[in-house]
């Protein structure tokens, strides 16, 4: 069966089912953006042309939602607790539902079980019942629950899992064996999955595949309508729940910014004024998506006090024409030193509150300030007031740019036969690599045929050698490429060292997330034994890394050119 683009989303919302708080507020969001994603449809259905889509069936079990996960989210919805999750999740519905799929939604364990064919309590059973999805997005705890209950077809079935991971999952926290020998154990990590499996919130590391979600675009007349009604003095704080607002150092530059602007807040409270947020503040309380919206559109600026990191809202804020602040972290948050990331499967160091806006889209629109510097601090209140900015949103956050992205995945990645595998030893690259003319990185050869079946197609590889103590994912982007590392099988081998002029005196092939590297004592060259190490992050000043880049579309870093 062919997948045909919907545009009438009523089905999706009763497939969503209902009760719950979080899926009142995620099915409100859906229907609000039903337009949207019926325009983004027409215009991808017109990029695409006639290519065959076929229809999955996709079971979307949102772990997190269910009563056998404590389902700590669902009271909180009316009270400042976190909604970008929810956010997330209803995009995700929306996108595969728009793109014609066929799918279940399963918020119980119970409906879980009944979807997979399991019979209560046989879970454990050494039974593989044929499994009738060819795709399942589910989150962490939703993976354990299906580890719990599916007996051997777990084994069997996990390439068609996706994992929906906000913050992401490093390939070394990722190998059970790695992580337990080398200290990357966590209470996440070691499924031993593709990590282009695990699917996060923003674009992090290449390691997984971006997910994300979408942010309201607005038409031209409501954009010219934004530029004539913004109060150049209206500042409105990033934070819903009064805790954020326990920040040290915020009477200082809180009382900077209220020299200059009129400063709301939107934090829940259930009687009165939470002690937290000063008197100064105009409090709206927490407030439904779309009056949250009208407030932006309002405002010139949105500012983060550091807390919460990396969530929609920033986004949001500059798609309605504000300018976002937020403060710039030094030394930067990892799950090494700060207690929200301690224990995710990631070693990313995060240098600012939101790491997206400082690096993808950064100045007019972003701002990144060390709020303890109360000059730099004021300085950039007085520039944002001055300064004209439009709404922008990223093409990657809007439902077509979602859309898009979601199709080519489903289109290209296959866990569980493809990417083509590369022997250890393989002399592919030998055959297709040559040195660029500047010889400074490796190309595929310009009459090399792209190998059959990868994904990104091989043709947009370069290879570079990272300085040492350079991740590979810094080392691309010094390049205006993105690291991918469905290339790295095609580069482990002493050939594209050799042919990268680099002398190896040896080589030796090791289990190691920075491999293939070229360690400078010695001369060694280091392979990679292990396909599931295979990192964009992670560095050493002991290594010199080979690392496999490509470009990416402006705005879709998850896709190349000649990608769709
Ligand atoms: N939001 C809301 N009402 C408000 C403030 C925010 O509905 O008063 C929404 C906002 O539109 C955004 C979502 O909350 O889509 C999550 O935003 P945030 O960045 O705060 O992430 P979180 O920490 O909630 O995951």
């Amino acid at each position: 069966v062919q997948a045909v683009f919907r545009s009438n989303l009523s089905h999706l919302l009763e497939l969503m089912g209902s009760g719950k708080e979080s899926l009142i507020f995620m099915k409100k969001r859906t229907k609000r953006l039903t337009a949207q994603w019926a325009t983004a449809a027409q215009r991808l259905t017109q990029k695409l042309g006639s290519i065959p889509r076929d229809q999955k069936q996709i079971l979307v079990h949102i772990g997190f939602l269910t009563e056998e996960s404590g389902d700590v989210f669902s009271p909180r919805v009316l009270k400042g607790g976190p909604l970008g999750e929810m956010v997330q999740w209803a995009d995700i519905l929306a996108a595969l539902y728009v793109l014609g799929h066929s799918l279940r939604v399963t918020v119980s364990l119970k409906e879980l079980q009944s979807n997979l064919g399991v019979p209560p309590g046989r879970g454990n059973c050494p039974l593989t019942v044929p499994l009738p999805f060819d795709l399942i997005y589910t989150d962490y705890h939703g993976l354990q629950q299906m580890k719990q209950h599916m007996g051997l077809s777990f084994k069997k079935y996990r390439c068609r899992i996706r994992v929906i991971d906000t913050f992401g999952t490093e390939p070394a926290y990722n190998h059970e064996e790695y992580a337990t020998l080398h200290g990357y154990r966590t209470n996440w990590g070691y499924w031993n999955l593709n990590p282009r499996q695990f699917m996060t919130m923003f674009p992090h590391t290449p390691d997984n595949s971006f997910m994300g979600f979408v942010s309201e675009e607005l038409n031209a007349t409501e954009k010219q309508l934004i530029r004539g009604g913004k109060a150049s003095n209206m500042a409105v704080v990033y934070g819903k729940e009064a805790s954020i607002w326990k920040v040290s150092g915020k009477e200082k530059f809180l009382d900077i910014l209220n020299k200059y602007m009129e400063i709301h807040g939107t934090v829940y409270y259930e009687s009165q004024r939470p002690p937290e947020v000063p008197a100064f503040v105009k409090n709206h309380g927490l407030l439904p998506q779309p009056e949250f919206q009208q407030l932006l559109r309002k405002a010139k600026l949105f500012i983060g006090f550091g807390f919460p990191y990396e969530g929609p809202a920033p986004l949001e804020a500059i798609a309605n024409g504000c300018v976002f602040l937020q403060s710039r972290f030094s030394p930067p948050h990892s799950s090494l030193n700060h207690e929200f990331f301690r224990g995710k499967p990631t070693s990313r160091e995060v240098f600012s509150q939101h790491p997206y806006a400082e690096n993808f889209i950064g100045k007019p629109h972003v701002w990144t300030v060390d709020y303890n510097n109360s000059e730099d601090f004021e300085a950039a209140i007085k520039a944002i007031m001055k300064t004209q900015v439009d709404p922008y949103l990223p093409y990657e956050y809007t439902c077509e740019g979602m859309l898009e992205r979601i199709h080519a995945y489903i289109q290209h990645q296959d866990f569980c036969t493809g990417p083509v595998p590369v022997p250890p030893g393989s002399h592919i690259a030998q055959s297709h690599f040559v040195l660029a003319p500047n010889a400074t990185h490796l190309e595929w050869a310009p009459n090399a045929s792209s190998v059959p079946g990868a994904w990104p197609p091989t043709h947009s590889l370069r290879a570079w050698l990272a300085a040492p103590g350079r991740a590979c994912t810094d080392a691309c982007l010094d390049h205006g490429l993105v690291c991918e590392p469905s290339f790295f099988p095609f580069l482990n081998s002493q050939d594209a060292f050799l042919k990268l002029q680099v002398p190896c005196d040896s080589a030796e092939w090791e289990m190691h997330h920075l491999y293939p590297a070229f360690a400078q004592p010695g001369q060694e060259c280091y392979l990679q034994k292990e396909p599931l190490l295979f990192s964009c992050a992670g560095s050493s000043t002991k290594y010199q890394r080979l690392c496999p880049c490509r470009d990416f579309l402006k705005g879709q870093v998850a896709l190349c050119q000649g990608c769709l």
